[in-house]
């Protein structure tokens, strides 16, 4: 295991039999080198710095059936919203008021915002707002309208891969093709967005032989971001009585895809937060370096249950910067409020 850790840290990789050896084997004192391991290197690339990222969840109404998805089209418990252009709007303005410059917009596939109207509302964000990163999270599109988007001034496009194993991507997700997912990512990033993809951890039927394989296709991939959390079982959906990941198991991968990517912007994300009050204080000691506070409506935040219990769905904007903000702090880490760009984009990408 020691042997595995000292190459993983010096080469960025492991063949695919390595990585199963090395999780089936990881001891806690060799989690403890991992994380330590995968903290140094973050440090390397972007210091001490956590980047803030104003997240407006703006609509729970999704096309899509995915087995674990809160919001999944055959969830009629689900309680649907859509918030208007001008409530986007000011939920960005409010975002700035607090001085967050990198605000991220996800909804479910909701095809009610067409190509040309989210175009519009990205303008009128950069036309008010010139200085800020847009980052879109809305699913898959076709080439034309990712084109549209990039040019009405998105910089930065999430979509998680989910799983990078065609079998489970297809049995979780009805109607999807996993060659479109990934098709999908390669156009995004051949039209110049910083790209995030990504994967779950604990969704039913994942082995290490599947995490290895997450791990090697973002490797291949090189995506700019890269987000990671544990699968949280939702009781309206198909998947409700299955055991879900951990947060120890989320950290691991968390640690392993920053020494495989060691420049990725790497979010400690909700799901982390949910599952343990000081899951994503874990996860910035694992590698992570990028956190997510909600901006949305405080009227529309419990609709938006991907998965049930979210923390922060009463709190405001306000509330949720400072408690964050003092989390970080209390880790050793520092605010960053900029637009958080790869850096890549800032300049050369330290060795
Ligand atoms: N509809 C868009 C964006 C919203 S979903 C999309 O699917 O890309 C955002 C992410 O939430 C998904 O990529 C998925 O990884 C995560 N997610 C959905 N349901 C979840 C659950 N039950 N537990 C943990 N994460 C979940
Ligand atoms: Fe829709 Fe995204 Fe949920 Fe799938 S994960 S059902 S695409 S919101």
């Amino acid at each position: 295991m020691e042997q595995l850790l000292a190459k993983l840290y010096q080469t960025n990789h492991l063949t695919h039999d390595e990585i199963v050896e090395l999780l089936g084997n990881l001891t806690p004192e060799g989690k403890k080198e991992l994380f330590r391991m995968a903290d140094e290197t973050r440090q390397r690339h972007y210091g001490k710095a956590v980047f803030m990222r104003g997240l407006v969840e703006f609509s729970n109404i999704c096309k899509q059936d995915c087995l674990y998805c809160g919001l999944r089209r055959s969830n009629p418990s689900a309680d649907r919203y859509r918030l208007t252009d001008d409530e986007i709007l000011s939920c960005i303005e409010e975002g700035h008021e607090l001085g967050y410059r990198s605000f991220v917009l996800q909804s479910g596939e909701d095809f009610r915002y067409t190509d040309a109207s989210l175009a519009a509302i990205i303008r009128r964000i950069k036309s008010r707002y010139p200085e800020v990163a847009i980052t879109l999270s809305v699913g898959e599109r076709s080439e034309a309208c990712y084109q549209a988007w990039f040019e009405a001034g998105a910089d930065r496009y999430l979509l998680r891969h989910e799983t990078a194993s065609r079998e489970l991507y297809e049995t979780l997700h009805p109607g999807m093709s996993y060659d479109n997912r990934v098709q999908c990512l390669t156009t995004l990033k051949r039209i110049g967005y910083q790209v995030g993809a990504g994967f779950m951890v604990g969704l039913p039927g994942q082995t290490a032989r599947h995490l290895a394989d997450d791990l090697l296709f973002l490797h291949d991939l090189q995506p700019e971001m890269i987000g990671i959390g544990p699968f949280i079982p939702h009781s309206a959906t198909p998947l409700a009585h299955e055991s879900g990941g951990t947060v120890d198991q989320s950290l691991v991968m968390i640690a392993l895809a920053r020494l495989f990517i060691p420049d990725a912007m790497l979010p400690a994300t909700t799901a982390m937060g949910t599952l343990d009050p000081v899951g994503r204080e874990k996860a910035l000691r694992a590698g992570a370096n990028v956190v997510m506070p909600i901006l949305s409506p405080l009227a529309v935040r419990e609709k938006y249950a991907l998965y049930e219990n979210k923390i922060c769905t009463g709190d405001e904007a306000s509330h949720c910067r400072h408690c964050i903000e003092m989390r970080i702090v209390a880790s050793g880490y520092q605010i960053d409020l900029g637009r958080g760009d790869h850096c890549s984009v800032t300049g050369p990408c330290p060795a």
